[in-house]
């Protein structure tokens, strides 16, 4: 059995990739399990010596990388190559890891107190088609780095780079069973992974309605679950802010990998009395938006991921204000023009994830009703505040339950800064200087040296 992959931009099918059996995923953890234990023997040098051997090999095919993304998932081709570049530092990164994982001497009567960071044993990082590699390396990485095996599960959409990092990984010399990538259906693969008791913590980045069933199953299963799910993030635009600047940003902050993106500000929140002038300032920079064929390197935004994809972005348009839209192109890919709305806080488009171009463009009276108006959502990932004024700055991003905030900015994401979400949004951080402890339980040992 195979899934067959389509070209977003074109709405070819051009490949077949197999669909994994449950026989075939039990074999590949039978393996990590093995290749686990001489893995997490190694001398962490030696560990630290092979992820930087992926690390180069991921750098000296960044454009192959670049390319299949662009094809597969149709990513404009500057992103793509940013996100396999991405890959190769988060990998360095958790390279120094292995050399710092160290435990505590703990003061204790009649003896000596030690603990360990152990390695959980096998990973399963279960991801989206969203970012196909840069979020599978922020689990595998640290996974990797602290002494585990890793069984990857792409998207069925979007297999082709974690395919291509397998292979990468091979060659660059993670002993063989280290890190293996398994393609197939959430509901077999996935489900595996969670049900499986050779698996012992599972990563799921994917929708909070997935996730809830994830998480329950390792509940039952008494297995760690790191959670990554999806957002309604608000980028919160004060009367004092630089309104240029801030309108010059919003299209970046929601646009950006046509909004499939879970840290998307899908919410203009802007203070009442500059309404008018920062949707006029927001229109041309939307106008200005550039929707074309990803393979070019001046493309900003590529075709949603699917059909079905863009049929439901779609149904969020029924009935919707929209206050203006950018341009998009023709022809059989799966295009989708960026698209301005005016809501209240209780509408559909204001509250549900779309996970496509649309924003929704909310007033507020004061800070009050900003950070309230921000809230207002199940969701809690990500946000930006525009605001000229620092004490502000302190208060709105002290106030809005989101694990990840930037001021003046829609920066979320840096490899060595925690990121992950509040509320509907998940449940852990990943990356930063962390996330290596993330992947270890702490064993405790207690040396009794009384002479008596
Ligand atoms: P999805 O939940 O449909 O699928 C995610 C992954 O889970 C896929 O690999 C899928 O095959 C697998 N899966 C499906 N059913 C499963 C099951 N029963 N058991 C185990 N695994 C199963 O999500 P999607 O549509 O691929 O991705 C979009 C969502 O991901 C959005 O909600 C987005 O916000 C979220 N996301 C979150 C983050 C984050 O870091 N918080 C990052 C990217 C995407």
């Amino acid at each position: 059995m195979t899934f067959t992959l389509i070209n977003p931009s074109t709405g070819v099918a051009f490949q077949e990739v197999s669909r994994a059996t449950v026989d075939e995923v039990d074999a590949a953890i039978a393996r990590a399990v093995q290749a686990q234990r001489s893995w997490a023997a190694l001398p962490p040098v030696a560990r630290a010596d092979a992820l930087r051997a992926f690390a180069r090999a991921v750098e000296d095919h960044v454009e192959e990388l670049a390319a299949l993304e662009v094809r597969n998932s149709g990513h404009p081709i500057s992103s793509a190559r940013w996100e396999a570049s991405h890959v190769a530092q988060v990998l360095n990164f958790y390279a120094g890891a292995p050399e710092r994982l160290s435990g505590q001497q703990i003061p204790v009567a009649g003896g000596l107190d030690v603990t360990f960071h152990e390695p959980y044993g096998v990973v399963g990082i279960i991801v989206p088609w969203n970012f196909p590699m840069t979020i599978a390396s922020w689990g595998f990485a640290p996974a990797l780095a602290a002494g585990n095996a890793v069984v990857l599960k792409p998207a069925e959409l979007t297999p082709l780079t974690a395919l291509r990092l397998g292979e990468l990984a091979l060659a660059a010399g993670l002993p063989d069973g280290v890190f293996q990538v398994v393609t197939g259906q959430g509901s077999v693969v996935g489900e595996r992974f969670v049900s499986h008791p050779g698996v012992r913590k599972v990563v799921f980045t994917g929708s909070t309605s997935v996730g809830i069933g994830v998480a329950a199953g390792c509940a039952a299963a008494l297995k760690p679950v790191t959670l990554e799910l999806g957002g309604k993030s608000a980028n919160v635009v004060f009367a004092d802010a630089d309104l240029e600047k801030a309108a010059a940003a919003a299209p970046g902050a929601v646009f950006d990998n046509a909004g499939q993106d879970c840290c998307a500000r899908s919410r203009i929140l802007v203070e009442r009395s500059v309404l008018d002038r920062f949707m006029e300032l927001l229109e041309p920079a939307v106008a200005a938006w550039r929707v074309g064929d990803p393979s070019l390197d001046e493309t900003e935004m590529g075709p949603l991921i699917s059909a079905g994809h863009r049929d439901t972005v779609s149904s969020f348009l029924d009935g919707a204000d929209v206050a203006f839209r950018g341009s998009a192109p023709g022809g059989d890919g799966f295009w989708f023009a960026p698209t301005v709305v005016l809501a209240a806080p209780g509408d559909r488009i204001a509250q549900e994830e779309i996970f496509g171009p649309v924003v929704a463009v909310l007033p507020f009276d004061d800070e009050a009703d900003a950070i309230r108006l921000a809230n207002d959502t199940a969701y809690g990932l990500a946000g930006s505040v525009w605001t000229e004024n620092l004490g502000r700055a302190v208060r709105v991003t002290r106030g809005v339950k989101s694990g990840v905030l930037s001021v003046n900015s829609h920066s979320s994401v840096r490899y060595w800064t925690p990121f992950g979400g509040m509320k509907a949004s998940g449940l852990g951080r990943e990356l930063g200087p962390d996330a290596a402890e993330h992947f270890t339980e702490t064993k405790n040992v207690f040396f009794a040296t009384d002479a008596s």
